[in-house]
Parts: structure tokens; C-alpha cells; sequence
């Protein structure tokens, strides 16, 4: 089996100004566009709905439909707490899912696309490794990375959340058990110290040093212009 890069998805190949608490904002303005509501209170607030803020406490397998739902009581809970009406807080809530899923709130990095491309010129085979909702292949599509990818380990699919052992476990087995395995990410609980748990070689990327992680890159294309080069294979021969 070819080596595999396993990638994180959120703040390693695309980034969102806030996307949870912005869509929870959103959704409130639309259904009471006076509300007095503030990004910053719901950021406040807004740390711990999400099945990867308790990754120890694993959701299982649930519907779409399910694991929405539980998001949004937990929405509806927090607008509530922030003066919103009943009907108000639960009329949000439902909204908030089809504004995650609006594809024009992600923005890839000017280098996603190409060092996904260099990486299967160079002989691996790349696999997205995200803690995320269960639609995210459709949201991949829409920003035209799913073909670069062999398979999809999405976390509400798997039932847990990196650094879960599980769910790399589940990435592997996708990947046919590679033996050699590097995970790129920008999280360090979740992608370094998970994947070095996983026994991978960790890439850390867009935020600086970090000593736990293997290397760090301060950009996608550096994982492939390092002197150092990737672990594995050798440097493409031009
Ligand atoms: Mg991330």
C-alpha cells in the first residue's frame, strides 16, 4: 500500500472566519434581525456544544438528522441564555445547519491545491482525517478537493473525534493499513499528539513550532519544498 498523508480539513487546506459562531449569529438575525445579540457573547458561550470539544465523551454513530439535532438544542440553549425568546432561539437553531453548509463560507489556502496534486505526483495517496459534520464530502466537492482524495475519515461518520484513537484507527483502515503514515494538520491535541498516539509522522502546519510535532510548516507547499523532505519516499527526480 502506498504511503499516505492523512490531512485535517478546518485551518489546514481551508479556512473560515468563525464559521460556527458567525452561522449561529446569522441564523438569529434572520429570524429577529433586531436582536442586540454579539459575535463576541456567542463566542463566549460557544466552546462546547460540539462533539470535538469532548472528545473523551464519543457521540457514537448518529443520522445526519441526529447529530444536527443535538447541535441544535445545544444552539437553542445558547441563544436562550442570551435573551433570545423560545421560539426564537429554536427557529435559529434549525437554520444554522444549512449555513454551515453554504460552500461560499470556506476559502482554500492559496497552496491546498497544489500540495494536494504534489502529493499524489510524489507517489502518496491522500486521505482527509477531519473532526467535522456528516456532509463534508459535499462541501469538498463543492470546492472542487474530492477527487484528490482516496477516501473521506469524517469524524460524525465514525461516531469519534481526533485525537481518538478510533478514528485513526478508522483512517487506516480506509487507507488499507498503509504502513507509512504522515497526518498534517493545525491542531495539536487533535493531529499532532493524536497522530503521533496514531504512530505517525506529525506535520504541523500554519502555526508555527511546535516540539511535539515531527515538522513544522508555516505553509502547505513547505511540506514539500523542505530541505529536510518527506519521510518515506524520496524527493521527486525531475
Ligand atoms: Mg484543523
Amino acid at each position: 500500500m502506498k504511503p499516505t498523508i492523512f490531512w485535517d480539513f478546518d485551518g489546514t487546506l481551508a479556512w473560515c472566519d468563525h464559521i460556527w459562531s458567525n452561522s449561529i449569529l446569522k441564523a438569529i438575525r434572520r429570524v429577529n434581525p433586531g436582536t442586540p445579540i454579539t459575535l463576541e457573547e456567542i463566542r463566549a458561550l460557544n466552546n462546547s456544544a460540539y462533539p470535538w470539544s469532548t472528545p473523551q465523551e464519543p457521540w457514537g454513530i448518529l443520522t445526519p438528522q441526529n447529530w444536527w439535532g443535538r447541535l441544535a438544542d445545544s444552539f437553542e440553549e445558547l441563544l436562550r441564555h442570551l435573551g433570545e425568546t423560545r421560539s426564537n432561539a429554536r427557529a435559529a437553531s434549525v437554520l444554522i445547519r444549512e449555513t454551515i453548509l453554504d460552500p461560499s463560507q470556506y476559502h482554500l489556502y492559496g497552496d491546498t491545491v497544489y500540495a494536494l496534486q504534489e502529493s499524489l505526483k510524489r507517489g502518496y495517496q491522500n486521505i482527509l482525517l477531519s473532526n467535522n459534520y456528516p456532509e463534508l464530502e459535499e462541501i469538498l466537492g463543492a470546492l472542487g478537493l474530492r477527487d484528490y482524495f482516496s477516501a473521506l475519515a469524517v469524524s460524525a461518520l465514525a461516531g469519534f473525534e481526533k485525537p481518538r484513537r478510533e478514528l485513526f484507527d478508522y483512517a487506516k483502515e480506509l487507507a488499507s493499513n498503509p504502513q507509512h503514515c504522515i497526518m498534517v494538520g493545525d491542531s495539536i491535541p487533535a493531529d499532532i499528539q493524536g497522530g503521533n498516539a496514531a504512530g505517525m509522522f506529525t506535520i504541523l502546519v500554519h502555526q508555527g513550532q511546535c516540539p511535539e510535532a515531527a515538522r513544522c510548516c508555516q505553509t502547505l507547499a513547505e511540506i514539500f519544498s523542505s530541505p529536510q523532505g518527506l519521510p518515506f519516499l524520496p524527493a521527486e527526480q525531475d
